[in-house]
């Protein structure tokens, strides 16, 4: 079993209280994974604290120099990738496959943002009088907290620290208690980089103690969030008071319409790809596939072949191709989201049950779901279930199927399958999403460009990822002068 203090000022640190707490691998409960040292308040206190006075030296250091520590990052990781890829297996149930795509887009990450810290700078605008010149600059904020989720442990974590590092920002990063081993892996590497002590500092704990404490401190300049609706909008309460910057990124229920003239047996292995890869655990996730009616009988026999083609299993046995639930909680809500689907009229189609048999008995395991009869009003359609089900929608024609496609608080992502270039154009115009796909999987992100939701799933206010990261992590100054004299 592996074991890890607090990152605090450059030292790893145990909890104030001494309290600890073990992981154990979702595939195999018997394994303990990690264990932790659980922070509390006062952890995260003198965390803020630490990063409060390491600002000022890290401020004052070049962008280019601090890109150098996220490049030396990029090369620790990407020399430790299959090391890591297996320990992010264990301990949140991934395949080694999903495992190792994120700790390699990881690195990509740090050496993305080490490259845009030659460009991190203003503009010069002209001036309405000769000899005069005008021009902005961008400057870090201060203490910046992240909190994050443990459905993408390392990359998640990854594109917010590297954008907030890089333009200068000092941070306190929560990782979810479910599975912090990666957040620590990349702090080691930073620390081996040569980071300054306390300008990353990481304290794993509860949301109520350690996220409420980052959430509520005044030292804290800006906030940046990923995770479910309810708790961002919770936190985002509290930041409000102080106006303190913030950047809440939550779920989605994301569609991927199926019109007629798709070729069917794409379009129900895209949708079966983004609906039950990572089990499902993906914010960007397919889990309502809107199919116009005249194919829909066919595209669900289609859907229905690929669920049963999903290997279910330990994500280190070699075939397996879908994992289990990160934890029991996540569990029984996927297959408490099937029966209320069922006691509303809904059909599971296939797929759905528990499953136990010879080595599953000692995980989190289910088989994916295909659900039908789904009317868009039902509770399976309209909530987010963070697992391998999907409902199939029929809609009469292309109007009504993105009518049902928006009729939702969420827009995170959606894909179309089509030929048609007319319709899908008209989609990308009418569809209420951040990420919009045309036959492509719905999750599944670049990382040069812009990514964040609308409506309930974002708070809209600043994007992740590509070089729009920088705007939430600076601010811009306005420089007049005059040389006239
Ligand atoms: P979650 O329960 O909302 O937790 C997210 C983070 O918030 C965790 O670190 C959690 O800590 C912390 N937290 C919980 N209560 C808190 C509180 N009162 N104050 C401050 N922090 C608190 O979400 P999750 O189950 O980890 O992740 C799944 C969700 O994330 C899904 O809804 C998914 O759609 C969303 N997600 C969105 C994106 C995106 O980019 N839009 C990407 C990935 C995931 P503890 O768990 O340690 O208590």
């Amino acid at each position: 079993m592996k074991q890890y203090n607090n990152f605090i000022n450059g030292q790893w640190v145990p909890a104030e209280s001494g309290d600890t707490f073990v992981n154990s691998n979702p595939a195999d409960t018997r394994e303990e994974v990690t264990e932790y040292a659980k922070g509390g308040k006062s952890d995260a206190q003198a965390a803020i604290e630490a990063a409060q006075a390491a600002f000022p030296g890290w401020r004052d250091t070049t962008a280019p120099a601090r890109g150098k520590i996220l490049s030396a990052v990029a090369n620790n990781l990407a020399s430790r990738q299959a090391e890591l890829a297996e320990l992010l297996c264990r301990e949140e149930g991934k395949t080694r496959v999903e495992a190792g795509m994120e700790v390699g887009r990881t690195v990509d990450i740090f050496r993305f943002f080490a490259g845009l810290s030659y460009t991190i700078g203003g503009s010069v605008v002209p001036h309405d009088l000769p000899n005069n010149m005008l021009y902005t600059k961008r400057e870090p904020l201060g203490v910046v907290a992240l909190i994050t989720p443990w459905n993408f442990p390392i990359a998640l974590p990854a594109w917010k620290l590297a954008p907030a590092l890089v333009s200068g920002n000092s941070v306190v990063l929560k990782p979810a208690s479910l599975a912090p081993a990666m957040t620590l892996e990349v702090a080691k590497a930073f620390e081996e980089a040569g980071l300054p002590e306390g300008v990353l500092n990481v304290v794993v704990g509860s949301g109520k103690e350690v996220g409420d404490e980052l959430a509520t401190n005044p030292a804290v300049q800006a906030l940046s969030f990923t995770g479910s609706h309810e708790i961002g909008q919770g936190i985002y309460q509290q930041l409000a008071p102080r106006m303190t910057r913030a950047q809440m990124e939550m779920g989605g229920k994301n569609p991927t319409i199926v019109l007629a003239d798709a070729d069917l047996d794409y379009a129900a292995k895209i949708v079966a790809m983004a609906g039950y890869m990572m089990t499902g655990q993906v914010c960007t996730a397919t889990s309502r596939a809107i199919v116009e009616e005249s194919v829909a009988d066919e595209f669900t026999e289609k859907l229905i072949a690929e669920a049963q083609s999903r290997n279910v299993g330990n994500g280190l046995t070699e075939g397996v191709n879908m994992g289990p639930a990160v934890s029991a909680a996540e569990l029984e809500g996927n297959l408490e989201y099937l029966q209320i689907a069922k006691d509303e009229g809904a059909e599971v189609l296939w797929g759905g049950d528990r499953l136990t048999e010879g080595d599953l008995e000692h995980g989190h395991f289910m088989s994916p779901a295909v659900i039908g009869n789904v009317k868009n009003s039902m509770r399976i359609a309209q909530e987010e279930v963070f697992g391998p089900v999907i409902s199939v929608i029929k809609a009469g024609d292309f109007d009504e199927a993105i009518e049902l496609a928006n009729d939702i608080e969420y827009g995170l992502s959606a894909s179309i399958i089509t030929h048609d270039i007319n319709k899908a154009m008209r989609y990308t115009d009418r569809i209420e999403a951040g990420v919009v796909k045309i036959n492509q999987i719905s999750t599944g992100l670049a990382l040069q460009v812009p990514f964040g939701g609308v409506k309930h799933s974002s708070t809209n206010s600043f994007k992740e990822q590509g070089q729009s990261a920088i705007d939430f992590y600076t601010r811009i100054k306005s420089v007049y002068l005059d040389y006239s004299g």
